[in-house]
C-alpha cells in the first residue's frame, strides 16, 4: 500500500495511474476505521482497479471543541487494517495540507439539504464537510466515491454538490453497517463501555419498532413514541425525525413521499450517537 501526506506527490502518483487507464474508487474517512468502513473500502475495491482511503479528522466540521479533542485517532492501526484488506493507496494528510491559508469552511450552497436535523443542531457542521470532501475530490479526481447512508443527510448533501461542482464522480451510497446486535458501527462507539453499548441497543430497538409499526399510526405519533421509547432508555433524545428520503423535507402524512426515513441523534455517557432506518 502506497501511503501519501503530500497531496501533490498522491496527484502525480494518481495521474500516472489515470495514463494506465485504472479506474479509481475513492473513501473519504476520519479514521479509527472500524468494520463499517472496511466495508466501504470492499465495495470500492469491487469497482474499482484502485481504491484511495483518506483519513482526515476535520477541526472545520466540529462545531464542539471536546467533541474534535476526544475524536478517537488510532493511525497505525488504521493503515494496518486498510492494508490487510487490500486498500491500495491511503492518503494521510496534516491541517495544512488541506487549509494552507486559513482553518476555516467555505461557503456552499448546499440545495436546502442541511436545513434540518444534522444541519439544525450542528451549525457549521456540514459547511465544514462539504469543504473538505470537495478539496479532497480535487486532489483525488475519483470516478467514484463511497459514502455510508449511517450520515444519510451527508450523503446527500455530497450528492448534491458534487452534482454541481464535480459531475464527472459518481456518488455510492452503501448501507448501514451494524454490530449483530443492532447498534450502527462508529468510530464514537469506541467511547461506550461495554454496559452502554448494551443500552445503546435503544436506539435500535425503537428504529425497528418504527419500521414494524409506521402504518399503523401517523407520522407525528411515531415520532412521538419513538422519542418516548429512548426517554425510558439510558439515551438521551436530541431529535428525532421523520423525513422524505429523496429531500429530507419533514413529512406531516406517510401518502407525502415515496420513500421516508426516521433519524435520530441522541447522547449516551457523554457519546453522540446518530442513527437512521428506511421505513418505505
Ligand atoms: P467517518 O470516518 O465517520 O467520517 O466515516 C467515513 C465514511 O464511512 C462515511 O461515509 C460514513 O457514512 C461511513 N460509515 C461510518 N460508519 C458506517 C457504518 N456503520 N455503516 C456504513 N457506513 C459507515
Amino acid at each position: 500500500m502506497q501511503v501519501f501526506r503530500d497531496s501533490k506527490l498522491l496527484r502525480q502518483f494518481l495521474q500516472l495511474q489515470n495514463t494506465e487507464g485504472k479506474s479509481v474508487g475513492f473513501v473519504p474517512t476520519m479514521g479509527s476505521l472500524h468494520p463499517g468502513h472496511i466495508s466501504l473500502v470492499k465495495h470500492a475495491l469491487q469497482e474499482n482497479d484502485l481504491v484511495v482511503v483518506s483519513i482526515f479528522v476535520n477541526p472545520t466540521q466540529f462545531n464542539n471543541a471536546e467533541d474534535l479533542h476526544k475524536y478517537p485517532r488510532t493511525p497505525e492501526k488504521d493503515l494496518k487494517l486498510l492494508e490487510e484488506n487490500g486498500c491500495q493507496v491511503a492518503f494521510l494528510p496534516d491541517v495544512n495540507e488541506m487549509y494552507p491559508e486559513e482553518v476555516a469552511s467555505r461557503d456552499f450552497d448546499l440545495g436546502g439539504f442541511d436545513e434540518g436535523m444534522e444541519g439544525a443542531h450542528r451549525p457549521g457542521h456540514f459547511d465544514g464537510v462539504a469543504t473538505v470532501v470537495m478539496c479532497l475530490f480535487s486532489m483525488v479526481e475519483p470516478n467514484r466515491a463511497y459514502f455510508g447512508e449511517k450520515d444519510y443527510q451527508q450523503l446527500l448533501i455530497i450528492k448534491h454538490l458534487s452534482g454541481q461542482l464535480h459531475p464527472e464522480i459518481t456518488i455510492v451510497p452503501h448501507p448501514i453497517e451494524r454490530s449483530p446486535e443492532g447498534l450502527a458501527l462508529s468510530s464514537r462507539n469506541r467511547r461506550l463501555s461495554n454496559e452502554r453499548k448494551k443500552e445503546s441497543l435503544a436506539i435500535f430497538n425503537a428504529l425497528e419498532w418504527a419500521q414494524n409499526n409506521y402504518n399503523q399510526l401517523s407520522p407525528a405519533a411515531i415520532q412521538t413514541h419513538v422519542n418516548d421509547m429512548l426517554k425510558n432508555s439510558a439515551v438521551t433524545p436530541e431529535y428525532v425525525a421523520i423525513a422524505d428520503a429523496e429531500n429530507l423535507k419533514t413529512i406531516t402524512e406517510w401518502e407525502e413521499a415515496k420513500h421516508a426515513r426516521l433519524f435520530v441523534a441522541g447522547h449516551l455517557e457523554g457519546v453522540r450517537l446518530i442513527d437512521n432506518i428506511l421505513l418505505f
